[in-house]
């Protein structure tokens, strides 16, 4: 299964998800982008991945010393 990583700047937070259903941060996050939202600038970010395998590689790879990493509770 694929998995989301949602990047938060201003909680510095690095939260996993996996691409289903039954998160709700991920369908709304899915919807908001259908309707167009334009991401903001600067205070996150969400980046899919192949598997939440490879999201926690990048988050050692990559955020390791800046971020916290959080496992999304309906994702686990
Ligand atoms: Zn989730």
């Amino acid at each position: 299964m694929k998995a989301w990583a949602n990047i938060d700047i201003p909680l510095k937070t690095y939260t996993v998800h996996l691409d289903h259903d039954l998160c709700q941060y991920v369908t709304e996050m899915k919807q908001r982008t259908e309707l167009g939202w334009k991401k903001q600038q600067g205070s996150g970010n969400w980046n899919l991945f192949r598997s939440k395998e490879e999201a926690l590689d990048i988050y050692d790879i990559s955020y390791k010393e800046k971020l916290t990493l959080i496992e999304c509770s309906n994702c686990r």
